[in-house]
């Protein structure tokens, strides 16, 4: 995506009011919006949504991209649509059919089985093979429901509420935003990618848009592809510095 700057591409700053918990420490929410508000012109606030699936489609689509590259996962998901048009087909599949037309992601032998069983469990709770219904509930009942089937993590249940036409407000945390979040100080070093959602959440406030938490997972996925790489972060160009305390000290040595 091209990389704008500029404070007008920032938009208005979302409304500071209340904060999503009470256990959010007053510093690091300061820090967190601080992070917001400095990545948003860089990467161009309001981001525009790179998905416009069904919350069903969407939820497939994130399984299989676990692990995998954008562009992989996004073939499997056109083959497997091609192959199964009714997600209702993929149920009465052999997984061996399924598995063969994901080959192309990582660990098609494992998401193969889990793709089928987690759509049977949404078809037998629901009585429905749909997730429509999500729309009605409340962000965190949402999550909840969808968390309960195994097989389906915080990191899936907030990109489903999220990147789905529900467009509704969770917070997913990737492996980028993570690694940022963790190097800034947001969340402490051994916090998970799982554990880190609700930490995260709680630092920005409660009455955040659906778009502003959208804007906040993608700024922080995109600074860590963009800068803060995994092997060598450039921390010399980072708009972050004198927040960091992993960059500052990595200029000192
Ligand atoms: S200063 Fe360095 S470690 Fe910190 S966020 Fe920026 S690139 Fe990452």
């Amino acid at each position: 995506m091209t990389i704008a700057s500029g404070h007008d591409l920032a938009g208005p700053r979302p409304r500071q009011t209340k904060r999503s918990a009470s256990l959010a420490d007053a510093s690091l929410t300061d820090k967190a919006l601080e992070v917001h508000h400095r990545l948003c012109p860089v990467y161009g606030c309001p981001i525009p949504y790179f998905h416009s699936l069904d919350p069903l489609s969407e939820l497939v689509s994130s399984l299989l991209s676990h692990r995998t590259r954008n562009a992989d996962s996004g073939r499997a998901f056109k083959a497997l649509r091609a192959r199964f048009p009714d997600w209702a087909e993929v149920v009465e599949a052999r997984v061996e059919e399924i598995e063969a037309t994901i080959s192309g992601v990582t660990w098609p032998e494992l998401k193969a089985p889990r793709i089928r069983a987690v759509l049977a469990a949404v078809a037998e709770r629901h009585g429905s093979l749909s997730l429509n219904f999500l729309r009605d509930m409340e962000v965190d009942t949402a999550r909840a429901w969808l968390e309960a089937i195994p097989g389906i993590g915080p990191k899936t249940s907030a990109a489903v509420l999220s990147f789905s036409i529900l467009r509704m407000a969770a917070l997913p945390v990737d492996s980028h935003h993570h690694r940022v979040a963790q190097r800034t100080g947001l969340i402490g070093a051994k916090v998970d990618v799982g554990p880190s959602h609700p930490i995260l959440r709680a630092q920005l406030p409660a009455d955040w848009s659906a778009q502003a938490l959208y804007d906040n997972h993608e700024i922080l996925m995109l600074h860590g592809q963009a800068v803060c790489h995994h092997r060598n972060p450039a921390c010399g160009r980072c708009v972050l510095l004198d927040l960091c305390p992993t960059g500052q000290k990595r200029e000192r040595s």
